[in-house]
């Protein structure tokens, strides 16, 4: 089997950016990536362009986004130590809207790549 090897590639997971990772790719899968991060890793081997979730989940079950919304808020709501966390591969528009959600909540706020 030969495998495609891609030199700088740029990862866009967690916000930094890192620009040197070389990614080995066999015809379906990547399957090493050189100089990546744990997270990185997961994120090129495990993220596919095929749509695997619905749009929202409630207790591992498929639900709409308006109930998880609700579902969410009512979590806040009657959280002692609310945490807003995640903030993976999202825009600067989202991630403004988390902090300010974390405002409002008296939330700590912290993104994944604390792991
Ligand atoms: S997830 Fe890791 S490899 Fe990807 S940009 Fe962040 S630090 Fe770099």
């Amino acid at each position: 089997m030969s495998l495609t090897v891609v030199k700088n590639a740029t990862c866009t997971f967690c916000g930094c950016v890192c620009d040197d990772i070389e990614l080995h790719a066999d015809a379906e899968r990547i399957v090493e990536t050189k100089r990546a991060c744990i997270l990185g890793e997961s994120w090129f081997k495990n993220h596919t362009a095929e749509r695997l979730y619905p749009d929202a989940l409630i207790d591992g079950r498929e639900a709409t986004v308006d109930e998880a919304v609700e579902a969410a808020a009512e979590f806040l709501h009657a959280a002692d130590m609310p945490l807003v966390y995640g903030l993976s591969n999202v825009t600067c528009e989202t991630t403004r809207e988390a902090v300010r959600l974390a405002e409002l909540v008296g939330a700590v706020i912290d993104s994944h790549t604390s792991l």
